[in-house]
């Protein structure tokens, strides 16, 4: 099978991969990919066209564990069971996914091309343009199409993404129903613990299927933990298989190749390449970006049933304030509860309140950075250092979202920002806030990405701008740790279409 543009073909049932496995398994390929998300997938679908013999090694089950509650999202479906925190000016969870298809199992399928602007300027950083915003823009082109990514519909919108465009619109801004890769949703709101309805275009649907058709095969419940040498040249890679439910260790896996592409993500490629072993030079694991941010909710006096509808479906741009991008947000009852109960909402009332919560949930391009190492045990090492011009533009974001909020319809504001409370206007959210330190906030992110940049100064960065690894032969990385900086915009669609051009590019060249 091969996708061509214009087909309109968005989902497919998920392909075939092999789970847990109690023997020894030696492998030989053309090609071997670690992890199978959004970067993975890509990658893999590019060397199966071309006629390589791939092999997809994924950590996470082979199949979607759905089922609408955060434990079991967090046992099958998120990296190190939802449990990574980085530590530094604060204590922030850290969220990516696992299973094949990776994050995109569980994401909210916002779909952004990276700025033009954002794009550009990492030409004279990488040394080639091959990423610029004129070599991307097919690529993207291919991707929309592909994925089916289509502006949410009114009819599916739901009143949390109603009543944030209502206020948008109410206030001349620039902003309005987001576009996503969820050609067929139905509006369930269900995105964060995956989709029951084949609504959303995660990479298991699409580009892994593509793959598998032309041959790929897909080792999951795999973890890679180590990688075959010789002299300065990648040869294979080794694991182990684990058994999904009682995480029982299974048998080795040896898979020989000529290619390793690492795509394990912005927390997981650091953390495997950082107790390799390998000379990668002083640049894994540095520079880490988040997207950080921090949600401003709305109490209205008419039910609003933020669980209805398009998961994150409308977005805007604050005036003057580039890289910082509030989108609705809406969140699991038993987490709004405790979001409550720190402005001192106790939980029979928070349980009254849960039919009129609306919210957004501001992101900011970052300029604080931390690192990805690994302990002992193989767990992520994450520390993270807010910049403090990133703490008043998150500030800012709050505060053009409760002008939002209001404007749409919220009659009453609280925020998870200790001692902050509850306000009636924007202006008396702003001067609460006005004293409040990083470390009074509840931080979530989920957009780890540029801890295994993509340079030119081996000193400065891990991979050269074909993919390959600055000090040793064999050895990619295609996945969004390569981001030569934050990106502003919800990073998936990106590392689909660098995935694909650094595949491109290397199958091109055999
Ligand atoms: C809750 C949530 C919501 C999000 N919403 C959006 C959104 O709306 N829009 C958007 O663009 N982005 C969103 N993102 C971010 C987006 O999903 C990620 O940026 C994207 O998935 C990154 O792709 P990747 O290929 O770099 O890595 P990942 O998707 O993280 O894939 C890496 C894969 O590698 C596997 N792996 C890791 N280590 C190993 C190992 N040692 N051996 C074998 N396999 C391994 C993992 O299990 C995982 O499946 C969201 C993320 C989350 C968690
Ligand atoms: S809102 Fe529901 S139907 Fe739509 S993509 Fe998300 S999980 Fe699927």
């Amino acid at each position: 099978m091969r996708w061509t543009p214009g087909e309109g073909v968005f989902w497919r049932p998920a392909p075939q991969a092999d789970g847990f496995a109690a023997g020894d398994r030696e492998i030989d390929a053309d090609v071997a990919i670690i992890g199978s998300g959004p970067g993975g997938a890509a990658a893999a679908r590019v060397f199966a066209n071309a006629g390589a013999r791939v092999v997809v090694i994924e950590e996470g089950p082979p199949e979607e564990r759905f089922r609408p509650n955060q434990g079991q999202v967090m046992r099958y479906h998120m990296q190190e069971g939802g449990a990574m925190v980085a530590t530094g000016s604060t204590f922030m969870p850290i969220a990516a996914g696992r299973g094949v298809g990776g994050g995109s199992l569980i994401n909210s399928a916002i779909a952004w091309r990276c700025p033009g602007e954002v794009l550009d300027s990492w030409t004279p950083v990488i040394g080639s343009d091959r990423f610029c915003a004129r070599e991307m823009k097919p690529v993207y082109d291919e991707l929309w199409e592909m994925l089916g990514i289509w502006e949410t519909r009114p009819e599916i919108a739901g009143e949390n993404n109603d009543l944030v465009v209502r206020g948008v619109r109410a206030l001349g801004l620039d902003g309005g129903y987001l576009s996503r890769a969820t050609p067929n949703c139905v509006g369930c709101g269900t995105c964060n613990f995956g989709c029951p309805s084949g609504g959303k275009a995660s990479v298991n649907h699409n580009l892994l299927v593509e793959a598998t058709s032309n041959g790929a095969r897909i080792l999951a419940d795999t973890k890679i933990d180590g990688f075959l040498s010789t002299g300065n040249r990648v040869v294979g890679v080794t694991g182990r298989s684990f058994h999904p439910d009682t995480r029982e260790p299974g048998g080795r896996v040896t898979v020989r190749t000529a290619k390793v592409i690492v795509a394990c993500g912005g927390i997981g490629t650091p953390r495997l390449l950082s107790r390799s072993g390998l000379d990668l030079g002083p640049a894994v694991g540095v520079g880490l970006h988040v997207h950080p941010g921090n949600g401003v909710f709305g109490i209205s006096d008419t039910p609003v049933r933020w669980w209805q509808g398009a998961t994150q479906g409308a977005y805007f741009h604050v005036k003057g304030l580039p890289g910082v991008l509030p989108h609705t947000s809406s969140l699991p009852p038993e987490v709004a509860l405790l979001a409550m109960s720190a402005v001192g909402i106790d939980a029979p009332s928070g349980m009254a309140l849960l039919d009129y919560l609306s919210g957004l949930l501001v992101m900011i391009s970052d300029k604080g950075s931390g690192t990805v190492g690994s302990w002992p045990d193989g767990r992520a090492k994450i520390t993270y250092d807010f910049d403090p011009g990133d703490v008043d533009r998150v500030k800012a974001g709050m505060v053009a979202s409760a002008k939002v909020l209001l404007a749409g319809g919220a009659k009453r504001l609280f925020c998870a920002v200790a001692g902050v409370g509850q306000h009636t206007t924007a202006e008396s959210l702003e001067a609460a806030l006005a004293t409040r330190t990083i470390r009074d906030f509840t931080l979530y992110a989920s957009h780890p990405m540029s801890s295994c940049r993509m340079g030119q100064d081996p000193q400065t960065s891990v991979i050269r701008a074909d993919g390959r690894a600055h000090r040793l032969e064999g050895l990619y990385l295609a996945d969004s740790s390569i981001f030569p900086t934050s990106l502003g915009v919800n990073p998936s669609i990106t590392t689909m279409a660098m995935a694909t051009i650094i595949a491109g590019g290397l199958a091109a060249t055999g």
